[in-house]
């Protein structure tokens, strides 16, 4: 360990951004202690297996897909809502395989998503100020003084819907939802039904093609368990240190500290200071990590995070969530870029096309442009290209569900239509036809 001084405990010595005030504290030492002995979420040596997995895509030998809700919700909790993300997700990554001849890394922003950052501490409505909503993980979104007084009983209630999440996640993954053949038959049906239908038909024939001709020799879900099964990880921001303090455990195998709470977690763009709470108790765990990247980040600032979080320079350890907006990233990416390559840093970069690129709508709905995230995507490949670099990634904000919550995509989701099925506790999602969309034409970026 680079720095004897570190405990589960040791950033509560240090400044703390973005957490919520509990009346209580006693009440909340009680369920911290109540989490503490409750099982871990994930094991060790899967924290382990997706860090060697992003160890591929720091080499530009796979590809990273995370996603799903900006924020999990306990209201909307649901067995469908938990498939049809999942079943988007692994329809993107088959077709991002096979145009990029390479794996794709799935990892759901998923059983755990709950904890949000926000602008001020306070929301004004009529006169009235209560607190934010900070996510269902700390208070409810409804706008009244009981609901969003900050409770710690909803530290629980999030675990235990995380544990049920995962173990669906789980099943999903290994019980035959995933078979190849199946995933590719959803997929030709949204081809089919597409207005894009011409530009998609070809590589859904394509991906046919390879399946059947597998199958003659030999190669079919019977004889080979990855045509079935998939790999299917968590991740979610680790906003709330009292929760995921909790569920830090030490690995009985290796006798290292793991935040046991999802396979990966990440640090947000508001909560990254080097020097603050959060970068402390993310240079202590050993899962791989994301630090989310955003236009003010100077490249000394950017050295200095890559030296706390992963001072001996271990593959797939950190991955670099680069979120600028696409009118920022031509200008601010390559230098960064460049100063991780000077510094000779092994890094997943990854694009998260998303909180760049958030505007209110005349209506009052925040939303964000299909145009704008694609175009952030596009750009992120050619500025990698053009430093020789990999674009290792991408990191969305989306649903399997029908909401009109983005604008643009080929259905044409307009500002006017966003009042229909806008659903989101937090920011604006791609819906599945928008996200599926989006993977069919970065899958173009990954094969040029
Ligand atoms: C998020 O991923 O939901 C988020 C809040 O992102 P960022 O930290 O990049 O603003
Ligand atoms: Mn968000």
């Amino acid at each position: 360990m680079s720095n004897p001084a570190w405990s589960p405990a040791s950033w509560r010595q240090l400044p703390i951004r973005q957490q919520p005030t509990y009346i209580d504290p006693e009440a909340l030492a009680g369920v911290e202690a109540v989490l503490g002995r409750l099982p871990p979420l994930v094991f060790a040596e899967e924290a382990r297996e997706l860090q060697r997995q992003l160890a591929e895509v720091a080499a530009g030998r796979a590809f990273l897909l995370q996603g799903g809700d900006c924020a999990e919700s306990f209201a909307q909790f649901a067995a469908d809502h938990i498939r049809d993300t999942f079943k988007v997700i692994l329809q993107m990554a088959v077709v991002l395989t096979y145009s990029g001849r390479r794996p794709v890394v799935k990892v759901g922003r998923i059983a755990g998503q709950f904890a949000k950052p926000r602008s001020a501490d306070l929301e004004e409505r009529d006169g009235e100020a209560l607190p934010s909503y900070r996510g269902d993980i700390v208070n409810g979104i409804d706008f009244n003084e009981q609901q969003r007084r900050p409770d710690p009983q909803r530290l629980l209630t999030a675990y235990h819907q995380s544990a049920a999440t995962l173990n669906l996640v789980r099943a999903f993954a290994q019980g035959g939802l995933a078979d190849l053949h199946q995933v590719h038959q959803w997929n030709q049906s949204f081809v089919a039904a597409n207005p894009l239908r011409d530009k998609y038909c070809e590589i859904g024939d394509r991906i046919q093609d390879a399946l059947a001709f597998m199958e003659v020799c030999g190669v079919s879900s019977t004889t080979t368990p990855s045509i079935r099964e998939t790999q299917f990880y968590t991740s979610h921001e680790a906003l709330l240190l009292n929760y995921e303090q909790a569920l830090t455990r030490r690995d009985s195998l290796s006798g290292d500290w793991y935040d046991c709470s999802a396979h990966m977690l990440w640090i947000g763009e508001r909560t990254r200071e080097p020097g603050g709470a959060h970068v402390e108790f993310f240079r202590g765990i050993h899962n791989p990590i994301g630090v989310k990247i955003g236009p003010a980040c100077s490249e000394d600032e950017l050295l200095r995070l890559i030296e706390a979080l992963n001072p001996a320079d271990n593959a797939g350890r950190l991955t670099l969530i680069t979120r600028m907006g696409a009118d920022n990233l031509a200008e601010k990416l390559p230098r960064l870029v460049r100063a991780v390559q000077r510094e000779g840093r092994q890094v997943v970069w990854s694009s998260d096309p998303m909180h760049g690129n958030t505007v209110k709508a005349a209506s009052g709905y925040k939303t964000r442009s299909f145009d704008r995230i694609l175009r952030e995507c596009q750009q992120f490949f050619a500025i990698h290209r053009a430093e020789g670099t990999h674009a290792g990634g991408i990191h969305l904000e989306m649903t399997g569900d029908h909401v009109t919550e983005c604008t643009g995509g080929a259905y044409d989701i307009s500002e006017a239509d966003l009042a229909s099925c806008y659903r989101t506790q937090c920011d604006p999602r791609l819906n599945g036809q928008q996200v599926l969309e989006l993977a069919f034409r970065v899958s173009e970026f990954l094969s040029a």
